[in-house]
């Protein structure tokens, strides 16, 4: 079985990792000359508009999936017209857009911080009145890691604010007071069943996630399987979906969807019975899911600009190395490694070890 893959990053490289050994093969559309899935299989070197190479796409492969969230709909829903492509066009239309996400999570009774549509800086102007301050104003697409965002915490920092971001559609959020962040990854197969993963703990420093640990028997698992099905169903959803919650007066606010492979995901490559990679394919390409239950203890550490040496990340114990071939850039995630342990104690002495080989 062929596999399309919209996007050519890291996330499209650990796609391929887990499913050559399914007997799957993998094309890449990326207009970037150094994607580095291109290692992994074809690589259709175009724009992700650019009909003829789309058309040239959905003949070789049998379907189509993506890599991150911001595809044009028009290309998603110029290759559905030959190939089936997964998840759907819907589910992208919606996790790409801050408002309709929102608007989605609010309609289906999932909590989540309170929510302003704003077009002009005089919409912004009422809806920090209406809302309060501390807030975070947030482009509606397009952002990711923190950009396309700023956090809004005396009136000074309102001036001027919606130009700074671009004059384009943003939402206002409420600033949620959290006491912890935890994401929820899920596999949703074509016929409907769904599994989940154990949820996870991240750490994010200005806004790019940096440490993931998967949690034991969270007290919180069970009502964030709920929420998360909610959305599954409501989208008629197939594939891996991650949900990103805000832990807050012990219960938990939705903050945002992704519909792909995700970043607080990776652990499970080493983590788990089945990887968030291999589930995915397993779930677009109709085949039986495959175990989500947790190995031990787990977690993932970014490395982000740079990635240590080698052979000083290798010599941890039990610790995993992912490279994934990119230019190292200052606030590019570059790679990253997972630990594993029987115990927590351990994986804490583990994690501080990684820790100290990420310079700065
Ligand atoms: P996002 O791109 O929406 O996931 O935001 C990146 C990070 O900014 C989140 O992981 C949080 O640490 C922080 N953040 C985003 N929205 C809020 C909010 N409404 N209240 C408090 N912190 C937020």
């Amino acid at each position: 079985m062929k596999i399309g893959v919209i996007g050519g990053g890291q996330l499209g490289r650990m796609l391929a990792l887990a499913g050559t050994p399914l007997g799957m093969s993998f094309a890449f559309l990326d207009p970037a000359p150094d994607a580095c899935a291109a290692a992994l299989g074809e690589h259709l070197r175009a724009d992700y508009s650019d009909q003829d190479h789309l058309r040239q796409l959905a003949d070789e492969v049998d379907l189509v999936t993506f890599e991150f969230e911001s595809v044009p709909a028009e290309t998603v829903a110029f290759l559905s017209q030959f190939v089936p492509v997964y998840p759907s066009a819907e589910a992208l239309r919606i996790a790409r857009d801050r408002w309709f996400e929102k608007s989605m999570f609010k309609e289906l009774g999932i909590p989540t911080p309170e929510f302003a549509d704003i077009q002009s800086q005089a919409d912004l102007d009422a809806a920090v009145a209406a809302i309060g301050l501390p807030a975070v104003l947030k482009t509606r697409t397009l952002g990711y890691d923190g950009k396309g965002q700023k956090v809004l915490r005396k009136a000074e920092d309102v001036v001027g604010t919606f130009a700074e971001l671009g004059s384009v559609p943003c939402l206002l959020e409420g600033f949620v007071p959290f006491t912890g962040e935890v994401s929820l990854v899920a596999v949703r197969a074509r016929d409907g069943e769904t599994r989940f993963y154990p949820l996870v703990h991240n750490t994010h420093v200005n806004g790019i996630l940096c440490l993931s640990i998967a949690s034991t028997a969270h007290p919180l698992q069970a009502l964030a399987e709920d929420y998360v099905s909610r959305v599954l169903n409501t989208l008629d959803y197939v594939g891996v979906l991650a949900f990103e919650f805000f832990e807050v007066d012990g219960g938990l606010k939705a903050n945002e969807i992704a519909p792909r492979v995700h970043n607080s995901g990776h652990w499970t490559i080493e983590g788990a019975e089945c990887s968030q990679f291999e589930n995915h394919l397993r779930a677009v390409a109709g085949l039986p899911l495959g175990s989500t239950a947790k190995l031990g203890e787990s977690a993932m550490l970014n490395f982000i600009g740079e990635v240590p040496a080698v052979e000083q990340v290798i010599a941890i114990d039990d610790c995993h190395l992912h490279h994934y071939g990119k230019a190292f850039k200052v606030g590019r995630k570059v790679g990253h490694a997972t630990v594993r342990s029987a115990d927590r104690a351990t994986l804490d002495a583990q994690v501080a070890k990684v820790q100290a080989l990420i310079k700065g």
